[in-house]
């Protein structure tokens, strides 16, 4: 475990986490609702540093980011835990990893180990030029996400960030020097959405550290995934194209992509082209000038992903071995004592 890169020592061993926008208050043995921060003796612990849950290879399109070094590939790589519980999310095992961070608690967990600089030369050897953090929320990583980044900017590598932009200001400044781009969900214009489908957040926390990264020079690009009956209004879907062209600039890039039912939201049908269409024409009315619809998958889904070890140069066993605390003050329980989601007062 290495220690939480953004964390405020309060009162009577709580201590914040300040990578989110959750900012959550932990007692020693708490989990946050991402799972993947423990207090352990009013000290915060990332559990998920270096373990890595899915990783491909392909172009940076798919991620999708147009303007930005097109026609190359990144390596994508992504971590158990997440700071949303998207009812339509089509990455659960690789994303919330609920039970893989139960075994890391408990030091028993064979999750693939990777370090920053195998990662990195892990995409050297693929050819490729970026490495993207993705399929999970990565700022929940973010530990990880600065390692590796200062390794693939000396290699003369790029990187990309795929986010909810439910993250604090802090996290955004410390990813800033480092991060190369921010391909963003815009879900929706409305906290009910959020609240109903996330269920967290808040429209303007999220559209606040959109701005901010782009304020802080960060290449920005936006995406929407528009889900039948949920967020597929004309209204709602102009208040986003207008939101991008008032606060992004009329040239900044809109994906728009198809939901294809999952998890909670199985019942819901695919959207139909003609929705995503409509969506682009109304972008285009409102004076968006590079909006782009992806009628087939358009997500970052990773369910069909190679094994994590197939692009490191290192045997299983190594790559898998048992991850297990050298100290001892948890006994029996690891750092798995209780989780905060559950009791969350929000
Ligand atoms: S959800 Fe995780 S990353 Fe976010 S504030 Fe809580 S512990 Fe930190």
């Amino acid at each position: 475990m290495v220690e939480t890169r953004l964390q405020t020592k309060l009162d009577n061993g709580i201590t914040r986490c300040d990578l989110c926008l959750w900012r959550c208050k932990l007692s020693h043995g708490q989990r946050g609702f991402c799972q993947a921060h423990v207090n352990r003796n009013g000290t915060l612990y990332n559990l998920s540093y270096g373990i890595v849950s899915s990783m491909e290879v392909g172009p940076i399109e798919d991620k999708p980011v147009k303007h930005y070094r097109p026609g190359s590939k990144v390596l994508s790589v992504g971590s158990y835990g997440c700071n949303f519980r998207c009812g339509g999310c089509h990455n659960l095992e690789i994303s919330w990893g609920t039970e893989a961070l139960d075994e890391l608690a408990r030091g028993e967990s064979k999750a693939a180990y990777v370090t920053p600089d195998e990662l990195v030369e892990a995409a050297l050897r693929q050819g490729v030029e970026g490495i993207a953090f993705t399929y999970s929320e990565p700022a929940v990583w973010l530990e990880y996400l600065l390692d590796v980044s200062e390794a693939a900017y000396r290699a003369g590598l790029y990187t990309v960030y795929v986010t909810n932009s439910f993250v604090t200001d802090e996290a955004l400044e410390l990813m800033a020097p480092q991060v190369d781009v921010v391909c963003s969900d815009i879900k929706s214009m409305r906290d009910e959405f959020y609240h109903q489908v996330c269920p967290v957040g808040s429209v303007s926390e999220v559209l606040d550290s959109i701005e901010k990264a782009q304020r802080l020079g960060i290449h920005v690009e936006t995406r929407t995934n528009i889900i039948p009956g949920y967020n597929d209004g004309p209204e709602e879907l102009r208040q986003i194209a207008e939101w991008i062209r008032d606060h992004l600039g009329a040239e900044s890039p809109w994906h728009i992509t198809r939901f294809f039912p999952a998890y909670k939201l199985s019942d819901v049908e695919a959207t139909p082209a003609e929705t995503l269409w409509q969506a682009h024409d109304i972008a285009c009315e409102v004076g968006l000038t590079n909006v782009y619809v992806y009628d087939d998958k358009g997500c970052d889904c990773a369910a069909e992903n190679l094994p994590v070890e197939a692009f490191l140069n290192a045997d299983d066993a190594q790559v898998h071995a048992v991850k297990k605390c050298s100290a001892s003050c948890c006994g029996d329980d690891g750092v798995l004592l209780k989780r905060y989601e559950e009791e969350l007062p929000r």
